[in-house]
């Protein structure tokens, strides 16, 4: 499956074989997502039955998790964007960000499982050598086990290549010791992809001298969740005390995981775009809708411009966020480098569906506030993914950079 002649010239056209996967990933969802929500009932929809006390997710909703994954990898979705020789569709990075958004315009719900996300093979693993990809790699991407990428830690975020947690070797062994805190998928994955200093700053420079390391659940200990406003019970803290691993378990190149890292970075972020442009298009749809059939003072509050001209600058935000999106996945897929224009579709994006979001929160008054309503808590995910995989600040700092700001 490959987008070529797309990729050889600027195409805004879906392909024919994109659009079947697209309309085959709505019949997944019809078929095997809808149906799950309606079963698990009050146990997905009502926030406070979904959670343990801690903030933990439900046994009933990990394990429906897991099948929903299980079933997307056999149905050739889960893993689409990975190659073919480790279980993946090898479809382009064009087709994956229509399917990313396609599946995120569909709205909130357990439709984040049909496409992996950060509990997923990440494109990091595709540093793992033969043994590795067997032992881990496959399984993930049949969607039998989930992973985490450990990189941030109490003290430490966008600063990284300043991490404390470290790996000593010792023999054919490495001992690593740290935290690692709010990393996604921790408190239900098989194993991590964690970050640590092999070699001191001093030695190696800012990037160099750190390592990623497959840590296994059972040799490191969760010692809190870290439950985010619209995310509970997702991230979790994870420490290492004298953790010893095989020599097997580096996952790359010693004192080189923070080039290999930087190197699909903009995948990251691509598919950070890609979610935030499908949930924009989503509130947008229903914003039209409530303008629409919604009366105040004997009119359709759709007939207020303070009301169209809000969903009207929304969809213009959305459709060039979604045009910076389509131009990365091609230049990825191109094999150009894409630092800038990922910082810039990551902070777009990001931001398109916040302004959006605050908008239909808005648009729809009280019941914009509504519990029962995705709107608030779209505002949430939005807020969070302005965070997540490099802040605001951090994406207008390289975007500053790459201009020549000094
Ligand atoms: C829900 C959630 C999920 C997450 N998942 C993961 C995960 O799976 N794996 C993982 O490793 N991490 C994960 N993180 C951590 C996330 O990547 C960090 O929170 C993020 O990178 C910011 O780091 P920080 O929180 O330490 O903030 P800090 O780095 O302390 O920043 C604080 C503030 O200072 C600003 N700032 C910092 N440096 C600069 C600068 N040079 N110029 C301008 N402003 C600056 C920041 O933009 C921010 O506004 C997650 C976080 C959340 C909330």
């Amino acid at each position: 499956m490959t987008m070529s002649s797309s990729v050889s010239g600027v195409s805004f056209d879906t392909d024919e074989e994109t659009a079947l996967i697209l309309s085959a990933l709505e019949e997944f969802i019809e078929r095997e997502v809808e149906p799950l929500e309606a079963e698990l009932g009050e146990t997905w929809s009502n926030p406070r039955k979904r959670h343990e006390d801690d903030g933990r997710l439900v046994d009933e909703v990990v394990d429906a998790m897991g099948e929903l994954r299980r079933k997307s990898a056999e149905a050739g979705f889960y893993a689409m964007n990975l190659p073919e020789e480790v279980g993946g569709e090898g479809v382009s990075n064009v087709t994956w960000y229509r399917a990313v958004k396609h599946v995120a315009s569909t709205g909130p719900g357990l439709t984040e499982c049909v496409l992996a996300g950060p509990e997923g093979p990440k494109p990091l693993l595709a540093q793992a050598d033969r043994e590795q990809i067997e032992t881990y790699l496959k399984p993930t991407v049949r969607g039998e086990t989930s992973t985490a990428f450990a990189q941030t830690e109490p003290g430490v975020g966008s600063d990284s290549p300043n991490m404390k947690t470290t790996a000593e070797k010792d023999g054919d062994e490495w001992v690593i010791n740290g935290t690692k805190q709010w990393i996604t998928n921790a408190p239900y994955a098989d194993f991590v992809q964690l970050f640590a200093r092999t070699t001191p700053q001093s030695e190696a420079g800012r990037y160099g001298g750190i390592t990623c390391f497959i840590v296994e659940a059972d040799e490191y200990e969760i010692t809190a969740l870290n439950n985010a406003v619209g995310a509970v019970g997702r991230q979790g803290e994870l420490t290492l005390d004298d953790v010893r691993v095989p020599e097997t378990r580096v996952l790359g190149t010693v004192d080189r995981a923070f080039y290999d890292a930087m190197e699909f970075l903009s995948l990251g972020r691509l598919e950070i775009g890609a979610q935030s442009v499908g949930h924009a298009e989503f509130l947008l749809d229903r914003a039209v809708e409530y303008a629409n059939e919604r009366e105040a003072f004997g009119e359709s509050i759709g007939s207020f411009q303070g009301i169209s001209h809000k969903i009207a600058e929304g969809r213009a935000k959305s459709y060039a966020a979604d045009a910076a999106g389509l131009r990365l996945a091609w230049q990825t897929e191109r094999g150009d480098s894409a630092i800038e224009a990922s910082s810039i579709v990551k902070y777009l994006a990001t931001n398109v569906l916040y302004d959006v979001a605050e908008d239909v929160v808005g648009i729809h008054g009280g019941n914009g506030l509504a519990e029962e309503n995705p709107f608030m808590s779209e505002l949430q995910t939005a807020r969070l993914l302005r965070i997540v995989e490099g802040t605001d600040e951090i994406q207008l700092n390289t975007i500053a950079k790459r201009m020549g700001v000094e």
